[in-house]
């Protein structure tokens, strides 16, 4: 999928935050969890946390407002971590709901069903057994162990009465096949299902057996040694592609697409509509809980009212997200209203904080990222060398460090993996002043790219 390895890419640079660094208290230490500064809006976030754990912020969304790079969707990713290990983050940004194929909402609400959990606790009885002979249907292939078709299966399994040599089913090969199986291996096999998982091998117990093997039997019934909790997590959003485009298989997964009638190529409101149902079965047998993550919206003010009037409708919904916004902008224009002559009366839009309708604006929680300090900078750079396995010179980090201040962080820490390279070709062990000196002349960051620009052609356009 390759939206999933865009959106993995986008948190590969987030990779050392594994948390907001919080005392026992609540309070933000210095340096914890890959945290560096941001005090007072990493305690507001742990705030927002004792809210979304004790209940009380349904329906409501936080808000992240300040300048590149101070931190922002780094916040997000640590409060995501704090709610849990198996807690859906999932980042967007505002203009991506821009796409000439699929509609604003849509996308929204793929998003949406990205960031929400099920943790799935099924309790699947399982016999298990070890493979004793496997005859391939032509003979040549009996070497091979596992040929086009097999012509039969003996199974030394283990029931409650002791262990059995059996001559199996034939409507479990298919299964068998798919795993490859030889003769050693050792196999569960699902009771309900008849999946086959190979699960490892044994030299064991293959002698133990000089039992005639039966003729072809079913499993025994009610003989099962073996009870196995199994726990998948999945989103809502995996289970509407999973059953969009049905493959097959002996999990959670394919459960609801059995479930869920009808093979379709897309995922359309009557798909997601039946799998609510199930999902809501689920939950009420005890079988599935929901896991709400974290949706994060970066530039929020990119989002137009058509997604803002979805947003509110969607934060009130009993199955949403926790939902995290972003933003570096003030005062402006909210999308969408543009030419709204009767609602602003000008045809000018309307100028909202942030780019966000009050309506919405009024269920936010809004918190402030501040600049970094220099010494704050050198620490995430510092953090950012350990993590990405590289060494840096002293003089070379207080460089890159200046031009963390001078530019912006998310700067300098893009010129680190670039001038890691220079310096290997340099032959040195450790990135050295020169090798920041020499990328920087290489890149240029934001601010020196545009005045470059409008030096250049002297009206600062294109
Ligand atoms: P933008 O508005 O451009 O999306 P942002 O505010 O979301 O920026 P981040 O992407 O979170 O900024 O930060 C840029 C980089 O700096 C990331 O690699 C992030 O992990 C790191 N970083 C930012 N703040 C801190 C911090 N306080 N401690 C440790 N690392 C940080």
């Amino acid at each position: 999928m390759p939206s999933t390895s865009s959106r993995d890419s986008r948190i590969a640079s987030h990779s050392h935050i594994k948390g907001l660094g919080l005392a026992d208290d609540g309070s933000a230490l210095p340096v914890g969890s890959g945290f560096v500064g941001q005090k007072s809006a990493r305690e507001a976030c742990a705030l927002v946390l004792d809210l979304i754990r004790g209940k009380r912020f349904a329906g409501r969304a936080l808000l992240l407002a300040g300048g590149p790079g101070t931190g922002k969707t780094a916040l997000a990713l640590g409060m995501a971590h704090e709610l849990g290990s198996k807690v859906p983050f999932c980042p967007m940004v505002g203009s991506e709901v821009y796409s000439a194929e699929v509609k604003k909402t849509e996308v929204l609400m793929e998003n949406f069903r990205r960031a929400i959990g099920l943790r799935v606790r099924e309790t699947k009885e399982v016999y298990e057994g070890e493979i004793t002979e496997l005859t391939p249907v032509e003979a040549d292939n009996a070497l091979s162990g596992y040929g086009k078709t097999i012509a039969s299966v003996v199974i030394g399994l283990k029931t409650v009465k002791g262990t059995k040599q059996l001559r199996l089913d034939p409507s479990i090969y298919e299964s068998i096949m798919k795993e490859r199986v030889s003769v050693g291996d050792v196999v569960y096999i699902e009771a309900n299902t008849g999946a086959v998982k190979r699960v490892g091998r044994s030299d064991a117990y293959a002698t133990e057996f000089d039992l005639e093997a039966e003729e072809y039997v079913p499993l025994p019934k009610g003989e099962v040694h073996k009870r196995k909790e199994v726990v998948q997590d999945v989103t809502l959003h995996d289970l509407d592609m999973a059953n969009a485009k049905p493959q097959g298989g002996q999990d959670i997964m394919s459960v609801v697409g059995q479930l869920v009638k009808g093979r379709r190529t897309e995922v359309t409101d009557k798909l997601r509509a039946e799998i609510n149902r199930v999902v809501d079965r689920y939950i009420e047998q005890g079988i599935a809980e929901l896991v709400p993550g974290v949706l994060f919206i970066d530039e929020v003010h990119m989002l137009d009212l058509e997604c803002f009037t979805y947003l509110n409708r969607a934060l009130e919904s009993t199955i949403s997200p926790h939902v995290i916004l972003a933003t570096n902008r003030g005062e402006c224009v909210v999308r969408g209203t543009e030419y709204d002559g009767g609602a602003s009366g000008t045809g000018e839009g309307i100028v909202a904080p942030h780019g966000i309708p009050l309506d919405l604006l009024d269920r936010c929680m809004i918190v402030r990222t501040k600049p970094y300090a220099a010494e704050e900078i050198k620490e995430v750079l510092r953090l950012r060398v350990k993590t990405e396995g590289l060494a840096i010179a002293e003089e070379a980090l207080e460089k890159l460090t200046e031009e963390g201040v001078r530019s912006s962080l998310r700067y300098a820490l893009q010129l680190l993996s670039p001038a890691s390279i220079l310096s290997r070709i340099a032959g040195r062990s450790e990135i050295a002043v020169a090798d920041i000196a020499e990328t920087d002349g290489l890149f240029l960051d934001a601010r020196r790219s545009a005045r470059h620009l409008a030096g250049a052609d002297g009206a600062g356009m294109l």
